[in-house]
């Protein structure tokens, strides 16, 4: 339990702070400084709330759900809190009877291949274009057609390059020397993918006619149930004061060496007794319990804080706090004084400025 901390405690606090610094200053004495509070609360109320539902499910094949809790009413179904308020939770459950399992519509599983429509085989060309001659003709001569279009064997040139190509006896027309020796003439060769058959196996079924059914996995049956969902999310809500936060130094200060009163609350736990009025009047309207909330945890650090203006030391401001080993005071410049560095250093800036354009 933190200590509270007297205005008397924060004033010698401040008394010996300002002696440390070689001052003297008397705060007893009648209008000598100014007290404000400014207590410092750190408090963070993560709530679990809770919602449910309930989704048709399906699912291919057939499935066991005998590991999931059941259940036969959901919203009145009775779950266990979560652990940690802090962590999501989705919880999957069943409805008590609503499991079935149905044959599907299709052959065991299996349905006609979609590519080969149940033929197995897919057709191919029986021959193709001869791969030695695309660039060039089968036969000069005929042209693959059979009738001579020309008396004699013209000279043979590549349609790329002057290399000439060996050519042999057309079969079609038979001049000699006139046709590609790969198609001897004929401009096409057997297929080497069906061998000249004109099919090939399906290569979507590999040649079986049949697939497997993408609406039951091949399993031939589905599963069908109603599913609960249970779904907790926490729900986060600071309050932090004061709002206008005091300088960095002094929160510096307080967080490594105060005296915090530090309490964890579950569901139902009342604050501490010690805790500041200020902060029980500003946490408390936060704990009401909200719709949907399954559990809670509420994290509360608390640490007073005075502010002490003294009328001697006008350029200096304290702030003193229940220190773990005694009160303890820390001085920071006061905003008049911050103000009159501010003007000095747009003096100095401004000299310059003049002095720049005097120079040039
Ligand atoms: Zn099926
Ligand atoms: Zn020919
Ligand atoms: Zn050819
Ligand atoms: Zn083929
Ligand atoms: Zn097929």
């Amino acid at each position: 339990m933190a200590r509270r901390m007297t205005e008397d405690e924060a004033l010698r606090a401040v008394e010996r702070e300002i002696a440390e610094r070689g001052g003297s200053v008397d705060l007893r004495a009648e209008g000598t400084y100014r007290l404000t509070w400014h207590s410092l609360l750190h408090c963070l109320v993560v709530r679990s709330v809770e919602t449910r539902r309930e989704v048709e499910r399906e699912e291919k094949g057939g499935k066991d759900l005998s590991d999931r809790p059941r259940y036969e009413e959901l919203y009145d179904h009775p779950v266990p809190p979560p652990a940690d308020p802090r962590r999501s939770q989705r919880l999957e459950l069943v409805r008590e009877g609503s499991v079935r399992e149905e044959e599907c519509a299709c052959d065991g599983g299996r349905e006609p291949c979609r590519r080969c429509d149940g033929r197995e085989r897919i057709p191919c060309e029986e021959s193709v274009a001869c791969p030695d001659c695309r660039h060039t003709l089968c036969c000069l001569v005929c042209e693959g057609t059979g009738r001579r279009r020309r008396a004699r064997v013209p000279e043979d040139r590549e349609a790329d390059g002057d290399r000439p190509v060996k050519r042999v006896a057309c079969e079609k027309c038979r001049a000699p020397r006139a046709a590609c020796p790969h198609c001897r003439g004929g401009g096409r060769t057997t297929c080497a993918l069906c061998g000249g058959k004109g099919s090939v196996p399906c290569p979507k079924c590999g040649g079986e006619g049949t697939a497997e059914h993408g609406d039951c996995g091949g399993a031939g049956v589905r599963t069908f149930w109603t599913e609960g969902i249970v779904e907790r999310r926490p729900h986060r809500d600071p309050v932090r004061l004061p709002e206008r936060r005091p300088p960095l130094p002094v929160r510096r200060r307080a967080a490594a060496r105060g005296d915090w009163l530090d309490a964890v609350l579950g569901p139902g736990d009342r604050l501490p007794g010690g805790l500041d009025p200020v902060h029980r009047a500003a946490v408390e309207p936060r704990l009401a319990v909200r719709k949907g909330e399954v559990a809670r945890r509420v994290e509360i650090r608390s640490l007073p804080l005075a502010r002490i203006a003294v009328d001697n030391v006008p350029d200096r401001v304290f702030y003193a706090f229940p220190g773990r080993s005694g009160t303890e005071a820390v001085a920071v410049p006061s905003r008049r004084r911050m103000a009159g560095i501010a003007a000095a250093a747009v003096c100095a800036t401004t000299l310059c400025a003049v002095l720049l354009v005097l120079l040039r």
